[in-house]
Parts: structure tokens; C-alpha cells; sequence
């Protein structure tokens, strides 16, 4: 399941250089999750980075984006050829 960024977000833009898939970007009144980049981390990191480092608790799961884990996993490969998953 992708995740977004919910109307809580304050625009501090932490979260846009931690995400392993260049995912986020600043938007009209919050920063957005894309939701063809975003894995919520598999591949890369144990949690979603972005939830991590946000300090208001803005991104979410996005029921909208619902995605089993292999599905994550192969959208990972697409988007990081040739590299071998780290998680
Ligand atoms: Fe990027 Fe991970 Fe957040 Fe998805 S959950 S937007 S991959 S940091």
C-alpha cells in the first residue's frame, strides 16, 4: 500500500530527501507521495522513512493504494534496476 500525505502535513519538507524512491515532492499546499514510486519502504528500509522523520505524523497508508508486499517488491526492481533489495 502506497502511503500519502495527509492535510496535517506543514510543509517542512523533511521527508523529501529521505525517500529511497525520490517518491515526494513539494505540492500546492502540502508535499505528495507518488504513488507509482512510493514501495512504503520495501526494498529499502525496515518503515516507511518518511513517517519516520515527519514531525506531525502526516504520511499515511493510503487505503486508496492498497498493494500486497510482493506487488511493492516488483514495483522496487522497476524502479532500482539491477540492485538487489535491501530488505
Ligand atoms: Fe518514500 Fe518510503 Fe515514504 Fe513511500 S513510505 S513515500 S517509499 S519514504
Amino acid at each position: 500500500m502506497a502511503y500519502k500525505i495527509t492535510e496535517d502535513c506543514i510543509s517542512c519538507g523533511a521527508c523529501e530527501s529521505e525517500c529511497p524512491n525520490a517518491a515526494i515532492s513539494e505540492g500546492e499546499s502540502t508535499f505528495v507521495i507518488d504513488p507509482n514510486k512510493c514501495t512504503e519502504c520495501v526494498g529499502s528500509n525496515p518503515s516507511p522513512k518518511c513517517a519516520e522523520v515527519c514531525p506531525v505524523g502526516a504520511p499515511q497508508p493510503d487505503p486508496d493504494h492498497k498493494e500486497t508486499k510482493e506487488q511493492l517488491l516488483e514495483k522496487w526492481k522497476k524502479l532500482h534496476p539491477g540492485e538487489t533489495p535491501k530488505v
